[in-house]
C-alpha cells in the first residue's frame, strides 16, 4: 500500500501545505463529479478539510485534495498495523489464522501452488501462512516497520521492502498477486493494476479486496462509515468500477465476493458507536489502549460506558445486517478475483 517511496515514521505530521487538488477521476480521467462528503482526518493528525467526489462518468469516489507523500507515510506506523497496547493471546492468534487459512482456500480455487507476491503484506501473516503450506510467497510492503515485524517470525516467506513500481521481478512470472485492502489506499491505482498484469504469467490470478462505497454499510453510515478513513483511503470502488478497472487492463473477472467477517460487522459497529462517543473512533482507540490519549477523565468515563452499555445490543445487529448486505450482493467489503487474459 504504497503512497510515497520513503517511510518517515514519525507522530506529528506537518501541516499539509503540499496537498494537491485532483481534478481528474483517477480511475476514467473524467473530470465531471458530484461532491458526496466534507471530512476531516478523525484522528486530527493531518488539518484541514477533504472532499469525499463521485465521478460521474465512471461512479468512483476520491478523496480531494489527496495530502503530500510525506504526510501520508506518515500515518502508516506501527499504530496502523498492529495493535500495540495488547498482546496477542491463544485466542487471537487463533482467529488470525482462521482468517489466513479462509483466505488460502478461496484462492486455491484457482490455483493450488505457486509464485505469489502479496502487495502491501502488512504484518506479513498472510504470507507466512502460504509459505507454510507450499506457496513461493513474498510480502512486499512499502512500510520498514511492517517489514521488520513480518521478518521477526520464523515462519517463512520472504518480505521485501519498497513499492511495486520499484520491485525488481520479471515480467510474466507470479502466479498470483495479492491486494487485501491495499487498492483503497492508492491514488493511482491504474498505473499499479498494468504493474500486477504485467508480472502475473498469462492465466495467473489477481485478488483485490476493497471497502465496498455502494455496500449496505456504506449507505446506512454515511459520512461516518468506518470504511471511508479519511483521509488514507484515497479512491472508493463499487463492484463495477472496480471490475471495470480489473478488465481494462487485461484481465477476466472470474468471482466478486461480498461477504467479510473480518471487516464489515465490525466496520459498521464502529460507525454506529461513532454516533454517540464524544471522539470518533473511540472504539479503535480503545482496542489500540489509545482512548484515554487527550481524553478528560470524565469524557472518557462517558465513552466507555456507552460501549460497555451498547456495543452487546448493537454487535449482534451489526452481525446480521451485514449478512444480509452480503446476500444481496451489497456487501461492506468486497473481493474480486481475477486472470490475466
Ligand atoms: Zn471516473
Amino acid at each position: 500500500m504504497p503512497p510515497g517511496r520513503n517511510a518517515v515514521l514519525e507522530r506529528e505530521v506537518p501541516a499539509p501545505a503540499a496537498a494537491t487538488a485532483v481534478e481528474r477521476c483517477p480511475l476514467c480521467s473524467g473530470s465531471r463529479r458530484t461532491v458526496l462528503h466534507r471530512l476531516r482526518d478523525p484522528s486530527g493528525r493531518i488539518t484541514g478539510d477533504f472532499e469525499l467526489l463521485k465521478c460521474e462518468d465512471c461512479a468512483a469516489v476520491y478523496v480531494s485534495p489527496r495530502p503530500a507523500d510525506a504526510a501520508l507515510t506518515a500515518l502508516y506506523d506501527e499504530d496502523f498495523y498492529f495493535s500495540t497496547g495488547w498482546s496477542y493471546d491463544a485466542l487471537a492468534e487463533w482467529v488470525m489464522d482462521c482468517i489466513q487459512a479462509a483466505r488460502r482456500r478461496r484462492v486455491e480455487r484457482h490455483l493450488s501452488s505457486g509464485r505469489l507476491l502479496d502487495v502491501g503484506c502488512g504484518d506479513g501473516r498472510f504470507v507466512q501462512h502460504m509459505a507454510r503450506h507450499g506457496w513461493e510467497a513474498t510480502g512486499l510492503d512499502f512500510s520498514p516497520s511492517a517489514i521488520v515485524y513480518a521478518r521477526r517470525s520464523p515462519s517463512g516467506g520472504r518480505f521485501v521492502q519498497g513499492t511495486l513500481e520499484d520491485y525488481a521481478c520479471p515480467g510474466a512470472s507470479l502466479d498470483l498477486i495479492t491486494l487485501w485492502q491495499v487498492l483503497e489506499h492508492i491514488g493511482e491505482p491504474r498505473r499499479l493494476v498494468r504493474r500486477c498484469h504485467s508480472l502475473l504469467r498469462p492465466g495467473g490470478v489477481l485478488v483485490a479486496a476493497v471497502p465496498n462505497i455502494e455496500g449496505l454499510s456504506a449507505r446506512i453510515a454515511g459520512e461516518r462509515w468506518w470504511g471511508l478513513d479519511v483521509p488514507r483511503h484515497l479512491v472508493h470502488y463499487t463492484p463495477g468500477t472496480l471490475c471495470g478497472s480489473l478488465e481494462s487492463a487485461g484481465f477476466r473477472i472470474v468471482r466478486v465476493r461480498h461477504r467479510s467477517i473480518q471487516y464489515d460487522p465490525y466496520g459498521l459497529l464502529h460507525s454506529s458507536l461513532d454516533r454517540v462517543f464524544t471522539r470518533r473512533h473511540f472504539l479503535s482507540d480503545f482496542a489500540k489502549r489509545n482512548a484515554m490519549d487527550g481524553l478528560p477523565p470524565h469524557e472518557y468515563a462517558y465513552n466507555l460506558a456507552a460501549l460497555v452499555a451498547l456495543a452487546p445490543l448493537l454487535a449482534p445487529a451489526c452481525l446480521a445486517t451485514t449478512t444480509v448486505g452480503a446476500l444481496v450482493r451489497q456487501g461492506g467489503f468486497i473481493e474480486v478475483h481475477a486472470r490475466r487474459r
